[in-house]
């Protein structure tokens, strides 16, 4: 059995139910496949989830402090992991829930449950059933990537995808992959009481290139968990059904290791080889990110699935751009927005704009310095650690990008992309308002130290003060 639509729309999580809203001011004619779980990965197993488990750990994280405010019976405390997981899944529902509440009221009606898969130019088929569509919007998402030997471990070793489902958790665990969601789960799962090791084979962690910051943060986030970095991981059976974790010369029984070495796009599963698509050596097709269009066809890549950039608020722009274009007569180019990325480890890391890889051996800019040792919010906040660096342009003093492990860099990453975002100076950000006391008098310090380094300060806007701080 054949049907034609107008557009159709492969993969109901945010990229995908994002890109309806454009796509409907074109069309009604639609349907939107979805293989697996609806919800999305973000509210089910992704941004949402994984962020009440930080919380949990930081309250718990928080009793450290308490004798020293005057709050007595901290040591009388403790985790009970099965509720901390049963509490992670109750909000991850009632996330879902929001998520499902919407579908439910519209896309809901256009629904194929399935894998959809090409069978031929403009064809797909899921079901059984053939669907013809004049224009695809395919936003299959991404999954961990999980080595093929691995698997024989079986439920020893987890995934983001099935971490918040176990009922408990183990005394000792390994964290393999200390990128954002490695780092965000294996300090959450330290705090909570879980002996954790941390492996990456890169030398860096969250993503950091920045070495000063880099370096902060490894002192940072050590006090929390073992950081084996360096060497890549290999998993081998130990006696008692315990898993040995080598890295390098170094090793350690665990119960449980949790895997995120990153995640690879689920393109694969829709043989676009056979709607005539062509495809490089790692599988994907060109794609345009101004217009997430497969250029020379009808279908555009959006979210995880086009491996650009894996966050939500990018799958929400993308999706937004393929249903503007896909069925526009002139198709329409995006000024993509400023990149940014925060892993909420304790204090969050972030990188804001230009990275510092992109910036080295260019010696027109100038680095902006402030240790979070000090200040006096993140002192109150018993958050006092961290390193800023804001990157300016010499001539002008433009802000470029910023990398950071900082108390309330969520905060302070936004402020400093909205300034990029604004073509602002440091000399643009010295004329703003500064609260007192707040984390992002700490950001002041660091333009202060930018502002004395680089040139373009406006006749009598500033006097600048603090620029011998460092
Ligand atoms: C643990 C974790 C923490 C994260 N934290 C953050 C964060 O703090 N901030 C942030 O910005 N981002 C975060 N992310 C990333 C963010 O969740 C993703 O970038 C975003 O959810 C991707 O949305 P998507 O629409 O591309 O994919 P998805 O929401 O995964 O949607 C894809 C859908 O397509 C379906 N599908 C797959 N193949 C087929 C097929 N062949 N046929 C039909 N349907 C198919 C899938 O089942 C799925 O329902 C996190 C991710 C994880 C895993």
């Amino acid at each position: 059995m054949r049907r034609k639509v107008k557009a159709c729309v492969i993969g109901a999580g945010s990229a995908g139910l994002f890109s309806l809203g454009q796509l409907r001011k074109h069309t009604t004619d639609f349907a939107i496949i979805n293989s697996g779980h609806l919800g999305t990965t973000c509210a089910r197993v992704g941004c949402m989830p994984s962020k009440v488990l930080i919380q949990a750990a930081e309250d718990f994280h928080n009793r450290e402090h308490f004798a020293a405010s005057g709050i007595d019976g901290a040591g009388a405390l403790s985790v009970d992991i099965p509720r901390v997981l049963k509490h992670v899944r109750a909000m991850r529902d009632t996330f879902v829930g929001g998520v499902m509440g919407n579908f439910n009221k519209g896309p809901a009606r256009k629904l194929v449950e399935g894998p959809a898969k090409f069978i031929a130019p403009g064809v797909i088929e899921v079901n059984g059933e053939e669907i013809e569509a004049e224009g695809f919007i395919l936003a299959p998402g991404s999954r961990p990537v999980m080595p093929a030997s691995w698997a024989a471990f079986g439920e020893r070793v987890l995934t983001t995808d099935n971490l918040f489902e176990q009922e408990d958790l183990p005394g000792k665990m390994a964290v393999l992959g200390l990128g954002a969601i490695g780092l965000e789960m294996g300090q959450a799962l330290a705090r909570l009481g879980i002996e954790i090791t941390g492996v990456d084979m890169l030398e860096t962690i969250g993503g950091l290139e920045d070495e000063a910051v880099r370096d902060e943060a490894i002192k940072l986030i050590s006090k929390d968990l073992d950081l084996w970095l360096g060497d890549p991981a290999e998993l081998e059976e130990a006696p008692d059904g315990r898993i040995l974790v080598r890295a390098g010369s170094r090793e350690v029984v665990v119960d449980k290791v949790l895997v995120a070495l990153g995640r690879r796009s689920n393109l694969d599963t829709l043989d676009l080889a056979a709607a005539g698509v062509s495809l490089d050596e790692r599988g994907m097709p060109e794609i345009d990110p101004a217009t997430m269009q497969i250029p020379g066809t009808r279908m555009f890549v959006v979210g995880d699935a086009n491996g650009e950039r894996a966050l939500l608020h990018e799958a929400g722009d993308e999706g937004r751009i393929a249903g503007y274009n896909i069925f526009a007569d002139e198709i329409r180019a995006f000024r993509r927005k400023t990149p940014f990325a925060i892993a909420f480890s304790s204090p969050n890391i972030a990188r804001v704009g230009k990275t510092m890889k992109s910036l080295q051996g260019r010696d027109d800019y100038a680095v902006g310095t402030r240790n979070f040792d000090t200040q006096a919010r993140a002192r109150v906040l018993h958050e006092n650690a961290g390193l800023l660096h804001i990157y300016g342009r010499k001539s002008d003093g433009l802000i470029l990008g910023a990398e950071m492990i900082a108390p309330r860099g969520e905060h302070l990453a936004n402020e400093l992309a909205w300034a990029i975002e604004k073509n602002l100076t440091v000399w643009d950000l010295l004329a703003m308002p500064f609260y007192h006391p707040v984390v992002e008098e700490g950001m002041q310090n660091a333009l202060y130290n930018l502002a004395a380094k680089v040139g373009g300060q406006p006749d009598g806007v500033i006097e600048v003060a603090f620029s011998e701080f460092k």
